[in-house]
């Protein structure tokens, strides 16, 4: 039940209890405790990924402090090799640092944006215009394209409104449907 059909259902039984009491009033609290239940292993593994994550972070922080000149005793070290051992992260600080620069670069590839480079002006001048055989949707505006009407037709077969698609291929040179590719400027 959403929290939503909750408070439509008591909004009903205050209604309901408004007309048969002729109240005018009616001071109503209502409290919603949602519950979530997490299998035991899965919570286990949430907390080991979260202190995984933050030992990496101290490491990280150790290596940034001693690249400014801060100096760590010998013991500071063993005890981040201990506490990385105890935790699966490697069997050395090389491991655990080696586990933080793959973090780092998946976490930077995620973040990229895909670049929409658009199509070469030539090369949506000459997309050629067919007649649409039968009723289909233009995949830009989500429309019907009428049977007869003439629509645009890129090379991988697949058609549009003319005008959708030419706005389309100034933003992006690859099929809305099947992302093949137009030559680029
Ligand atoms: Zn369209
Ligand atoms: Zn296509």
């Amino acid at each position: 039940m959403s929290t939503d059909s909750v408070i439509i259902s008591v909004l009903d039984v205050c209604h309901n209890m408004v007309r048969e009491s002729r109240r005018k009033k009616m001071f109503l609290l209502v409290f919603i405790k949602k519950e979530v239940i997490v299998p035991h292993a899965e919570y286990l593994a949430m907390l080991k990924a979260k202190q995984a994550e933050e030992i990496l972070h101290q490491l990280e922080d150790m290596v940034r402090l001693q690249a400014q000149g801060w100096s760590f005793q010998q013991a500071d070290w063993e005890n981040m090799g201990n506490v990385i051992r105890q935790a699966g992260l490697g069997d050395s600080i090389r491991n655990a640092l080696d586990l933080a620069r793959e973090r780092a670069i998946r976490e930077s590839s995620e973040q990229q944006v895909v670049r929409l480079v658009p199509a070469a002006a030539t090369s949506i001048q000459v997309l050629e215009k067919v007649t649409c055989g039968s009723e289909e949707k233009c995949s830009v505006c989500l429309e019907e394209m009428l049977t007869g009407s003439q629509v645009t037709q890129m090379p991988c077969s697949h058609v549009f409104h003319g005008d959708c698609i030419v706005q389309w291929l100034k933003t992006s040179h690859m099929c809305p449907v099947c992302r093949f590719k137009l030559p680029t400027t």
